[in-house]
Order: structure tokens, then C-alpha cells, then sequence
């Protein structure tokens, strides 16, 4: 399985600009080598080779290799669409193969440049370093406020897949982010207190409008968003692992249209935070770390899994008194609500297992009692 990871470079100043440097030439060239392609309606790489090779290593000083790579960037634009001709933002991204990059040991990149080669450090943790040894092929050079990366592509095989008998139910919340059906609770709580305290200060900053408030707006959105991929990290790591030594399946609903749908219950303070939450992105993290680690990942109908009974199949709005609260009003079962609802996904989930997608019911088979409109945002 292909993932891609992401190194910070550390380049001194000098460094910094000639990196700098080095993308501009790179992007001018791509932007002829599109150019000659288009005029001459010759979109492949021996084609835009043969026309443009040359002067691109004399106009823009590009290493062979470099050209090559340049003419590539305009070859891959065209792969997606020939009917315009492309131009590359100054500082666009470069594509490095292994004939103009190489690692040195396990904290320094060797890159080349106008100038020459040049030796970079990178931020290196234990993550980046156990899988250095994975990097395949090409990696991309990018700039990014004020920044560069190195994007790589890693190979990472997956596991072997479990042939799963049960599955682990997983709901995911506002308050909690996600309850499963063993009954762990992964709460949401340093998250909301985060994005509330960086809510008031951001109101506070839209007020001025200034030129220095609207940077440090960018500056909040950005950490916001990395403390929330870091919170997605941490809980789909936990519940994959826990899938995968219990040897089970994890039962989920399918999150891409997660936004909207909202539960009534809920508050439209809280509704902006959910609009805001990266679920989606805990929903795409469980699946790339499930399929590393061989465990399946069942897509579920999540409707009515928070007001229908995980016991007896009751279905109805008043077994939900309260956010925290499930109490059933034909059995009288009663449990936090989260877990219920996650003990409806697991239910559905091992339906699936048995019946396959197609023919599984949505929720136990058991006679719903419509004492009110179902409504379809639940
Ligand atoms: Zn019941």
C-alpha cells in the first residue's frame, strides 16, 4: 500500500535560496516545455524531448536529469488534459528522482540544485525514521509558508488479512469523538476545549481585520487543523490495534457525508464544532491503518443506531431522554447512549458479515413502532 510521507527540510539561508533559485528555473522550464508540446500538439515525453530538450538546458541551466524531470511535470499535466496549455506557478513543486536525491543516513537529503548538490537536514522522528528504509522512487519538493517538504512515497505491505467472526462497533460523537462496543470512550474533550478557546480568539482577530490579524488567523487554522490530525491519529492507532489482537472487524458508519447529517439533540453551538471536526478524516485514517494491519473495515447504515434499542430493536425519539442517556421505553434496558448506538453499529456490522452488504437489514429485524415521523437526519 502507497502512503506518502512528509519531511521538513532545514536548509540554512544560502541553502534556502538556492532551493528557491532552483524551483523558479525548474517551473519555467516545465512551463516551455508545456508550451513547445502544445504548439507542436505533442503531449509525450520523447516528443517534448526531441523539441525542447535542448534549449531547456541551455535557457534555464537545468542538469540533464532536471530537464528531464521538467518536461515530465509538463507530460503528466497533459495526461490529465491536452485541450489547455499549462503554466506552473513560480514555486510550484519540483519532482526529484533518485538521480538528483539521495539520503544521507538517516537525517540529511542530498538534493540537486542550481549550484550543485546540496546536503539538507530534515526533522526526523522515530515515525520518519522507521520507515526511511520504505521510500520509493520519486519524492516531491514543495514549498509551503515559508517552508520546504519533501513528500516521499512509501511502500508499506499490508497485513494479512483476519477473517473476522465478530466486529467492533464504533460511534462517533461530539462529546465523545468515538465510543465502540467494548465500551472505551475516546472523548473529544481537549479538542473542543482547544478549538473553543481558539474560536474566541479568532472572533477577536476578525474584528481588526488587520493585515497582522489575518496571519495570525492562518497561523490558528493551521495548528487547529494539525491538533486535530493528531487527535485522529492517536484514536484510529488505538482502535485498529485493539481490532487486531481481539482478531475482529471494525463496524463504522460511511462518513462521506458525514456533514450533513447532525443529531437534533444537539445544540447549533456544538453543530458548528461537528461541522468543523475532521470525522471524515478519523474515518479515512481508521481505513489506511486497518488495511496495514489486515483488519476489515464494514461500512454501516448508522440511521436510527442512537434512538433504536441495542437489546430488544425498539426504535423511537423519547428512548434518548438526554444526550449522555439511553433508556429504552419497551424494555427498559438502559446504558450511555454512545454505547448503545456503537452496540448498533457492531449488530449491523456482523450482519454484514453474515449476510453481506446487499441483503443485511438496517438494525435488528424487529417491528418499529412509528409513533413519529422517522426523521431522516438521524
Ligand atoms: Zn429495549
Amino acid at each position: 500500500m502507497k502512503l506518502t510521507m512528509q519531511l521538513q527540510l532545514l536548509p540554512t539561508a544560502d541553502h534556502k535560496a538556492q532551493l528557491l533559485e532552483t524551483m523558479e528555473r525548474f517551473n519555467e522550464a516545465a512551463t516551455f516545455a508545456a508550451k513547445a508540446g502544445f504548439e507542436h500538439k505533442v503531449y509525450g515525453q520523447v516528443a517534448i524531448h526531441g523539441l525542447a530538450y535542448r534549449e531547456i538546458r541551455e535557457r534555464f541551466g537545468l542538469s540533464a536529469q532536471m530537464a528531464v524531470r521538467a518536461i515530465a511535470k509538463a507530460v503528466e499535466c497533459f495526461q490529465r488534459d491536452k485541450t489547455v496549455c499549462p503554466t506552473f506557478k513560480p514555486r510550484g513543486a519540483i519532482c526529484y528522482d533518485q538521480r538528483v536525491l539521495s539520503f544521507k543516513g538517516l537525517t540529511a537529503v542530498s538534493l540537486w540544485a542550481m549550484t550543485g548538490r546540496l546536503l539538507i537536514p530534515f526533522v526526523c522522528g522515530g515515525y520518519q525514521k522507521e520507515r526511511q528504509g520504505r521510500i520509493k522512487g520519486q519524492a516531491d519538493l514543495v514549498y509551503r509558508g515559508g517552508k520546504f517538504y519533501l513528500l516521499c512515497t512509501i511502500e508499506l505491505p499490508e497485513g494479512s488479512p483476519i477473517e473476522p467472526t465478530d466486529v467492533i462497533g464504533v460511534d462517533l460523537g461530539i462529546v465523545n469523538v468515538a465510543t465502540d462496543s467494548t465500551g472505551e470512550v475516546f472523548s473529544g474533550a481537549e479538542v473542543q476545549r482547544n478549538r473553543r478557546r481558539r474560536a474566541t480568539a479568532r472572533k477577536q482577530h476578525q474584528r481588526k481585520g488587520s493585515k497582522r490579524a489575518k496571519r495570525k488567523l492562518k497561523q490558528m487554522a493551521g495548528r487547529q487543523r494539525r491538533f486535530q490530525a493528531k487527535t485522529n491519529h492517536e484514536i484510529s492507532k488505538k482502535l485498529v490495534a485493539k481490532a487486531k489482537a481481539l482478531g475482529v472487524g471494525i463496524a463504522m458508519e460511511d462518513l462521506s457525508g458525514i456533514r450533513d447529517r447532525v443529531e437534533p439533540t444537539v445544540g447549533r453551538r456544538f453543530r458548528r464544532q461537528f461541522g468543523n471536526w475532521g470525522f471524515a478524516q478519523l474515518g479515512l485514517f481508521v481505513e489506511y491503518k486497518a488495511k496495514l494491519a489486515g483488519v476489515p473495515v464494514i461500512q454501516v447504515d448508522p440511521r436510527n443506531s442512537s434512538r433504536t434499542c441495542s437489546k430488544c430493536g425498539h426504535c423511537e425519539k423519547g428512548n434518548r431522554p438526554d444526550q449522555a442517556t439511553f433508556r429504552c421505553r419497551h424494555c427498559g434496558y438502559s446504558t450511555n447512549a454512545d454505547l448503545n448506538a456503537a452496540e448498533n453499529l457492531r449488530i449491523r456490522g456482523l450482519g454484514h458479515l453474515v449476510n453481506g452488504p446487499e441483503k443485511s437489514p438496517v438494525g435488528p429485524v424487529l417491528p418499529v413502532r412509528r409513533t413519529e415521523r422517522q426523521s431522516p437526519l438521524l
